[in-house]
């Protein structure tokens, strides 16, 4: 059997990934990534945020992105009805990239891992991980081809980077309930061409169809759009029609702004459904390991937090395994999952107020401070480690103490 030594042993090349990888690479480790699909690949997540960006510009990932002419979003447009409510990334609290990029999966993923292969990091496609054992900080990975040939990996230090295939926290029995409702996802890509030839052929849009309801519509800039809606699981249940080109079309018809854009469409792909999504563990690191993305903890599409998610997990957890192996003693429930804690709990606020009606109220209601907006854009936009802004110090009760005072 094969066997390779490395620093760093990172599997999955989703964000999570790719950003660890640049960064580990950068600081001249040792290193070895594992991703089980070739690329490209279909995987959601399709709305990024800003503060993404910050992230990117580290790995050395912006301008062969760029290149690429994926479709920019500088902000997120919510309606309900004939209300309509935008926030302009540019008009934030907080100091910061004010636009990101919507943009097919597939090919943005590809986009990064090209990079990488570029700079000579070393990648292995279509390849599994089978079991992982550890010996203190030390870890023996095996993984197996397509062919069933299997091969050794022996590193100092796994990111665990797998999103849904959650190597780690299977494994190691870290999986924690989601403290949220079982909610339920579908989605398809279109070929959009009855988009306007305007801005507003471009928008990203959040159509909230009832308080726990919405459909999203994400515009890319080669004329494909990606719709999806949200719900509880019972809702999906209840407005299934059959098989799921049917539903989808039926969801599309309640959408009143977009159905019209929309309807008799042909899909790219037969709908997909994603049941019970969100995620959580027990812990995001252990001797020898951190968990980082979806691999770890997911919340909810509603904000597209989850790449921003992945991508910081990523970052810091590159960065922290890099100077463990070269030898410093490093306080990772402080650095890596107190950190990461706090930005998730921001966004699970959010979410919270966002489902009970409280965040839809403010964002829907006519005369809304601008102050206050400013900071709630902050939040949207992905700065939730900001703690100059109130909105984010205090996300635990701040969108009720304001929506509480709107009439
Ligand atoms: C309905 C829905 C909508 C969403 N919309 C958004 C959005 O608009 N914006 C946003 O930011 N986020 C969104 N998300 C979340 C987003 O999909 C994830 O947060 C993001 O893809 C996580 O990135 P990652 O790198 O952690 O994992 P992934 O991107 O899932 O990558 C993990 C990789 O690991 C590989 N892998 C898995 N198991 C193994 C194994 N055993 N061995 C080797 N490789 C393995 C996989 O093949 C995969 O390529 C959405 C999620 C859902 C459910």
């Amino acid at each position: 059997m094969i066997s390779e030594h490395v620093d760093v042993l990172v599997i999955g090349a989703g964000p999570a990934g790719a950003v660890a990888a640049s960064i580990l690479q950068q600081k001249g480790i040792k290193l070895k990534v594992i991703e089980r699909e070739h690329f490209p690949r279909f995987v959601i997540g399709e709305s990024l945020i800003p503060r993404c960006m910050d992230h990117f510009d580290e790995a050395g990932f912006i301008d062969g992105v760029e290149a690429k002419g994926f479709e920019k979003k500088y902000g997120a447009r919510f309606l309900r009805g004939d209300d309509v409510c935008w926030f302009d990334f540019s008009q934030k609290f907080s100091a910061g990239w004010d636009w990101t990029w919507q943009l097919p999966r597939a090919e943005f993923d590809q986009t990064l891992m090209d990079i990488l292969q570029r700079r000579g990091v070393a990648i292995s496609f279509g390849t599994t991980v089978e079991n992982i054992v550890f010996q203190g900080t030390d870890s023996l990975t095996t993984v197996y081809d397509e062919g069933g040939n299997r091969s050794e990996i022996h590193a100092k230090f796994i990111i665990d980077c797998s999103g849904y295939g959650r190597v780690l926290p299977r494994l190691l029995n870290l999986d924690k309930p989601s403290s949220f409702q079982p909610m339920a996802a579908t989605f398809v890509h279109v070929e959009d061409v009855r988009r306007p030839q305007d801005r507003e052929g471009t928008l990203i849009t959040f159509d909230v169809l009832d308080q726990k309801v919405w459909f999203w519509v994400i515009p890319f800039s080669d004329g494909r759009s990606s719709l999806g809606l949200v719900c509880p699981v019972e809702h999906l249940d209840a407005i299934d029609q059959g098989n799921p080109t049917k539903t989808f079309q039926h969801i599309i018809r309640q959408s009143e702004f977009y159905s019209h854009r929309f309807d008799g469409l042909t899909f790219l792909f037969e709908p997909k459904k994603i049941v019970s999504y969100a995620k959580a563990v027990e812990k995001m690191y252990g001797d020898g390991f951190a968990v980082a993305g979806n691999s770890a903890e997911f919340l909810d599409p509603v904000f597209s937090s989850g790449v921003c998610f992945a991508t910081e997990s990523g970052a810091i957890a590159a960065k922290l395994a890099a100077r463990q192996v070269m030898g410093e003693t490093i306080d990772w429930h402080k650095a890596y999952e107190e950190h990461m804690a706090w930005g998730v709990n921001v966004f699970r606020s959010y979410i919270r107020d966002w489902y009970s009606g409280d965040l839809q109220k403010f964002f829907f209601h006519k005369e809304v401070n601008e102050d206050v907006r400013r900071k709630v854009c902050s939040v949207l936009a992905g700065y939730v480690w900001d703690k100059e802004n109130p909105f984010v110090k205090k996300h635990d009760r701040a969108v009720r103490a304001v929506t509480h005072l709107l009439p």
